[in-house]
C-alpha cells in the first residue's frame, strides 16, 4: 500500500461552538442484532420522498390501479420531468396497485400527498434475487454511476432526504489547502437513534465499498470516517473492514470525536474534521468536501454492486412502550399502526410517535402514516405530564449552547411579537433547528417551535414581497410599453403632418398640377423610346 495513504485512527482535536450532552438512551436499541420485520400486507407509498420536491409538485406515476407490480419495480418517473431533482420510488413488494390517492402522510405543511397503495401478494413478497456485479463499477463512467444512483431512488438517509445524485453531480476540485475529501458521517449524535451504529457493526465492508464508489464519482483524495466515541464496536468493525481491503490503495482514516450533540450537523462535522468553519453562505463543496451518511453509502453499495433499488431501510424502533426495542429492516410504506400492532404497543398510553430523535424529530399523532426514506427512528414513549412553560428569565443559557452562535433568546422575543424582519437580520435562516436551546432552557420554552413558525412566516412574507415586486415590475413594464406606443403614434402623426405640408407647398408652386403632368408624360415617352431601341439592337445582332 502507498505510504501516503496509511489508514489510521485519530482522535479529533477540533471542536465546534456550543452543543449539549443529553441523556443518550441508545443502549435500549443498540444492544440487540438487526432483525427483518415481518412485512405486512398493505403499503402506502408516498410518491414524493425527497426533501427538495414539494407536495404540490406533479410527479409522473407510471403504474395504474389494478396493475401487478414486483418488488423493486419503479412506480414513478422523472424522465419527462423538467425538474432534475426528482428521484423515483419503487414497489416494496410483489403485489397489486389497489389505489392511487391523496393521503395525509405527516408533511410539515399538513397537506395531503399523493400515495400509491399496494396490496402484497401472499407468496414471498420480500426476497430479491441478488446478482453481485463484483468490481464492475470500477470500469463504469461517473455519469453512469450517478444515473444508477438516481434510478435506484437514493436520497440522504441521515434524515435529510436530499437527492444523492444532485450532491454527486458537482465534482470536487482539489486545491493546495483543501484536498477533495469525502467525510463519512457516522456521528449519529441524537439520543435514542442507533440504526447507523448497528449498520456499521454488521455491514462495515459494504459501507466502505459504497464510500469508494462515491469517492470515485467525485474524485476524492481522502476519505475520513467520522464517528463519536460512544460507538466503540462500530469503530472496531470499521478498523477490521479496512484491514481486509488490502488490494485497494485507500486513503481512509477514522476520526473518533468526543460525544457531543449536534456533532452530526454538516457544518459542525466539517469543523470537527478540518478545523475550518463554514461561513453562513458557504457550502461543504466550497471547501472541497462532500459529506455522506453511512446508510446512504450502504444504499449506494446496494444500487451499484447488487443492482438493487431502495425499497426499505433500517429503522430504530425504541421507547419505553416497546417490548423488543432494536433495529429493524422495514419496507417503505409500512403504516405505523402495523408497527404498533407488531410490537404490542399500548395505544392508550401513547400520545404521539416521534419520527427521528427527540431533539430534531417530528411528533405525529396519526398512526396511519407510513414509513418513508426519512424515517430512521420511531420513538414510542409513555404519555408524559405536560410541562408548564414559564417566562424567559434572560439567563442566556440558550445562547451558550447554540452551535450556530445565534441569539435564541432575542429570536424568541421577536417571534413572540411577530417581528419577522428583525428575526431575518438575526439570521433566523441559519438556525438548524437542533433543539439544543430548548434542551437547556430552564423555563421550558419550546424555542424551536417558535423558530419553525417564524421561518414559515418569513418565507410567506418573502413570497408576498416577491409577488408584489413582480406585480410592480409588470405595472412598470406596461407603463413603458404604453409610453412607447404613445411616442410612436405621435411620431407617425408628426410625419403625416409634415407630408401634408410638403404636398401643399408643392401645390402652391404648380397650383393646377399641369407642369407635373407634362413632366410625367415626357418621362414616359423617353422611357418607351429607350426600350424600343434596345429591342431593335437585340434583333439585328441575332441576324
Ligand atoms: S434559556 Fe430560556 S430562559 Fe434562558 S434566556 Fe434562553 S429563552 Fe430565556
Ligand atoms: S435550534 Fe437554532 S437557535 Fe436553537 S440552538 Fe439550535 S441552531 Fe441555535
Amino acid at each position: 500500500m502507498n505510504s501516503m495513504h496509511k489508514n489510521t485512527t485519530l482522535n479529533a482535536t477540533y471542536k465546534f461552538h456550543g452543543g449539549i450532552h443529553p441523556t443518550e438512551n441508545k443502549l435500549i436499541s443498540s444492544s440487540s442484532s438487526i432483525v427483518k420485520l415481518e412485512p405486512g400486507k398493505l403499503f402506502r407509498i408516498q410518491v414524493n420522498q425527497s426533501s427538495v420536491q414539494n407536495v404540490e409538485q406533479t410527479i409522473d406515476i407510471i403504474v395504474t390501479k389494478g396493475q401487478k407490480v414486483v418488488l423493486g419495480e419503479v412506480l414513478t418517473s422523472f424522465q419527462s420531468s423538467i425538474n432534475l431533482l426528482n428521484v423515483p420510488v419503487h414497489s416494496p413488494c410483489n403485489g397489486t396497485v389497489l389505489e392511487i390517492e391523496l393521503f395525509s402522510c405527516g408533511h410539515k405543511s399538513s397537506l395531503p400527498e399523493m400515495t400509491i397503495i399496494i396490496q402484497a401478494n401472499e407468496e414471498t413478497p420480500h426476497e430479491t434475487s441478488v446478482t453481485k456485479l463484483k468490481n464492475k463499477w470500477t470500469e463504469e463512467s461517473q455519469k453512469s454511476l450517478i444515473n444508477k444512483i438516481r434510478n435506484a431512488g437514493i436520497v440522504g438517509l441521515g434524515g435529510a432526504t436530499f437527492p444523492t445524485h444532485v450532491k454527486l453531480s458537482s465534482p470536487l476540485s482539489s486545491d493546495s489547502i483543501n484536498p477533495a475529501t469525502l467525510i463519512i458521517n457516522a456521528m449519529e449524535c441524537e439520543p435514542y437513534i442507533t440504526c447507523d451504529d448497528r449498520l456499521i457493526r454488521d455491514y462495515a465492508n459494504k459501507i466502505i465499498e459504497g464510500a469508494l464508489i462515491v469517492s470515485r464519482i467525485v474524485n476524492c483524495e481522502k476519505i475520513v470516517f467520522a464517528i463519536e466515541d460512544n460507538k466503540p464496536e462500530a469503530v472496531l468493525a470499521i478498523q477490521e473492514s479496512i484491514k481486509q481491503i488490502t488490494e485497494i490503495e485507500l486513503g481512509l482514516s477514522i476520526l473518533v470525536a468526543p460525544t457531543k450533540y449536534p456533532s452530526g450537523g454538516e457544518k459542525q462535522l466539517i469543523q470537527i474534521v478540518t478545523g475550518q468553519e463554514l461561513t453562513k453562505q458557504q457550502l461543504p463543496k466550497d471547501l472541497n468536501i462532500l459529506v455522506q451518511n453511512v446508510a446512504t453509502l450502504f444504499a449506494v453499495y446496494q444500487a451499484i454492486v447488487l443492482n438493487r433499488n431502495l425499497t426499505e431501510r433500517l429503522v430504530t424502533i425504541t421507547g419505553d412502550l416497546v417490548d423488543e426495542p432494536g433495529n429493524y429492516w422495514i419496507p417503505f410504506g409500512t403504516p405505523f399502526s402495523e408497527i404498533i400492532t407488531k410490537f404490542n404497543i399500548s395505544k392508550k398510553d401513547l400520545d404521539f410517535i416521534i419520527i427521528g430523535g427527540p431533539l430534531m424529530g417530528q411528533k405525529i399523532s396519526s398512526f396511519d402514516i407510513p414509513t418513508s426514506k426519512k424515517v430512521n427512528c420511531l420513538i414510542f414513549n409513555k404519555r408524559i405530564v405536560k410541562v408548564e412553560v414559564k417566562d424567559c428569565i434572560r439567563c442566556g443559557e440558550c445562547e451558550t449552547v447554540c452551535p450556530i452562535k445565534l441569539l435564541p433568546q432575542q429570536l424568541y422575543w421577536f417571534s413572540k411579537s411577530e417581528q419577522w424582519k428583525p428575526m431575518e437580520q438575526l439570521d433566523l435562516k441559519a438556525c438548524i433547528e437542533c433543539g439544543a436551546c430548548d434542551y437547556v432552557c430552564p423555563s421550558d420554552i419550546p424555542l424551536v417551535d417558535y423558530f419553525r413558525f417564524a421561518k414559515s412566516e418569513v418565507k410567506h412574507l418573502l413570497f408576498k414581497e416577491k409577488a408584489s415586486e413582480l406585480s410592480k415590475q409588470r405595472f412598470d413594464n406596461r407603463e413603458k410599453r404604453l409610453n412607447r406606443i404613445k411616442l410612436a403614434r405621435k411620431a407617425k402623426q408628426k410625419k403625416a403632418t409634415q407630408d401634408r405640408k410638403k404636398a401643399s407647398e408643392n401645390k402652391s408652386i404648380d397650383p393646377d398640377g399641369k407642369k407635373t403632368a407634362i413632366l410625367d408624360a415626357l418621362n414616359r415617352v423617353k422611357n418607351k423610346t429607350k426600350q424600343k431601341n434596345e429591342t431593335n439592337t437585340g434583333l439585328s445582332n441575332e441576324e
